[in-house]
């Protein structure tokens, strides 16, 4: 039922084409293709048709063991023998050393087929870069490569029942003992915080180390679930969550009692060096996003190009596509797609050069919390815009629609709400560190851009109350000035949304204004 990943490979090789010289990823043409159609068999062939089950058997807990859905520890298996769990990483560990917008392709490919599977390969892909980044050498060349063959899987540890977005309120702590650490405490929502794909878990993990307040006084570890003997580590499963959707990620509340842990990168600097990795599962959320709406709007064409109602009762039924509202709905749905993808890959191609490029750098940074925003949002708004063009059949579980709009629905929740995007946007990305906008700036030169300019120009203005009020309307209002910049990349079947970018940008300006008045 799921459709087989050709259309969408091409769709990436596409947008890849259209992206311009100094951005695309410098990457041999048949290399790119043939990574895409593999990752597309493994996809189709290994992902696909556990979806559905994986929806329906959910997860358990046996013995304080967490069991995942028949077939995921041969699935895992399957993707780290095809090294799709280090595809970014350095030869050194073991990876591919390949650019980011190709793993992003790839990741999205895997969402698409199967999205609560694939949260265990994004934890763990991106734990790879926080520990290349911040882990002492030791650590690790002994985790990275184990990682990536998926002998061992990892998490982020942040949240916990009185820190969610207020990450600076968290109890857990971390007191020192001879060469290592010790962690007390408890976290909550962890995905795939337990399983039985692979032995061993490292748990990235914020801990309290200091006096100061909120996030200033909060360390990184490295927390494993056994020890290097295979006993052990204090790490417990409280319970999982009973969830709207993504029943095959098992959502897990752990205790901490004692377990032993290895300080990653310098104390008190847990929070902004765990951004390495906060950044990595951002643009997966993106991802996620993308795979929804690409796959709803796949499906959609589809059944609308094949299911006959209306037109002159003495002859056939019409294909409902050849209506003009079921038109619309599809020319909408398409254009949110494509623009979503396009930002994704300018996105992950920012990324990548970010170490070298500080313009890039900073446009990362500046396209991230619209990226993880839009991507929730799109993924959700246009499956729910699919199930609406099957009528009654997409509201069945005969179609995967029902179970994608449950299982995208909390991209728009954790990793940051919208709520917490729209603050970052406004406060850092358009006051605090303007860098990222600055940069945007000199490439963005079209009327909504403009437009935009003179929105942030009343943010700055306002006092912070107001400012706050007005965060939601202000980054809806920039997602539309970033698709006004990449609308020249877009295919031309997916352009119908940027003749309304106007009426929008409109729309979502006066709101910001109303608030920014009080
Ligand atoms: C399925 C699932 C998987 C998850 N996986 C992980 C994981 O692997 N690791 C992990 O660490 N966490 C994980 N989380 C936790 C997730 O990151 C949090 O749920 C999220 O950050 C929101 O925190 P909260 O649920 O406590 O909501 P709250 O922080 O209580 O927020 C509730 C509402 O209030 C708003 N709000 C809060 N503070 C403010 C403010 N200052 N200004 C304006 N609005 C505000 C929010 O936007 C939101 O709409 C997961 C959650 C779920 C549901």
């Amino acid at each position: 039922m799921i459709p087989t990943s050709a259309a969408e490979i091409a769709r990436f090789r596409a947008a890849h084409d259209a992206m311009p010289d100094a951005t695309r990823p410098e990457i041999d043409p048949g290399l790119l293709d043939s990574i895409l159609d593999a990752a597309g068999r493994l996809a189709d062939d290994v992902l696909a048709p556990l979806d559905g089950l994986a929806d329906r058997q959910g997860c358990r807990v046996e013995r304080g063991r967490v069991l995942t859905p028949d077939g995921y520890p041969s699935a895992w298996q399957a993707v780290a023998d095809g090294g799709w769990l280090g595809l970014d990483l350095g030869e050194e560990y073991g990876g591919s050393d390949l650019p980011l917008p190709l793993k992003a392709m790839t990741m999205a490919l895997f969402d698409r087929a199967g999205l609560a599977f694939n949260m265990a390969c994004g934890a763990t892909a991106s734990a790879s870069v926080l520990l290349a980044e911040h882990a002492p050498e030791h650590v690790a060349a002994d985790w990275i490569p184990a990682l990536i063959a998926g002998r061992r899987a990892a998490t982020i540890c942040i949240s916990e029942s009185d820190a969610g977005s207020d990450v600076g309120r968290m109890r857990t702590r971390a007191e020192p003992d001879g060469d290592h650490w010790r962690i007390h405490g408890t976290k909550q929502w962890i995905s795939f915080g337990d399983h039985d794909l692979a032995p061993r878990i490292g748990h990235c993990l914020l801990a309290r180390t200091g006096d100061a307040p909120g996030g200033r006084g909060l360390s990184l570890f490295l927390v494993p679930s056994t020890l290097d003997d295979g006993s052990p580590n204090g790490v417990s499963v409280i319970r999982i969550e009973d969830k709207l959707g993504l029943h095959g990620s098992p959502t897990c509340a752990l205790s901490f009692d004692g377990s032993q842990a290895v300080l990653l990168g310098t104390p008190e600097r847990g929070l902004p060096q765990l951004f390495t990795m906060i950044s990595m599962m951002r643009l997966q959320v993106a991802c996620q996003g993308l795979s929804a709406a690409a796959r709803a709007t796949e499906i959609a064409e589809t059944y609308a190009a094949e299911r006959r109602q209306g037109g002159d009762p003495t002859q056939p039924p019409v294909p409902i596509a050849l209506h003009p509202d079921i038109r619309r709905q599809l020319a909408e749905m398409r254009s949110r797609t494509e623009i979503l993808r396009a930002v994704v890959l300018q996105l992950a191609a920012c990324m990548d050069r970010s170490p070298d490029d500080p313009d890039a750098a900073a446009l990362a940074q500046f396209l991230l919390p619209l990226a993880k925003a839009h991507g929730a949002e799109t993924g959700f708004d246009v499956t729910n815009a699919a199930i609406q063009v099957l009528g009654g059949a997409g509201y069945t579980r005969d179609w995967p629609l029902e179970q994608t709009l449950r299982d995208i629905r909390v991209a728009a929740i954790y990793e940051g709400t919208t709520g917490m995007q729209g603050i970052d946007f406004a406060e850092r990305r358009l006051i605090r560190d303007p860098s990222g906008y600055d940069v945007f700036r000199k490439e963005a030169t079209g009327p909504i851009a403009a437009a935009f300019g003179s929105l942030v120009a009343d943010l700055r203005a306002a006092p912070a109350p107001r400012r706050l009020a007005a965060a939601d309307a202000v980054l809806r209002a920039g997602w539309l000035a970033v698709a006004e910049w990449l609308g020249p990349r877009l295919p031309g079947d997916a352009r119908q949304q940027l003749e309304d970018l106007d009426g929008q940008f409109t729309l979502y300006a006066g709101r910001a204004r109303r608030a920014l008045k009080g």
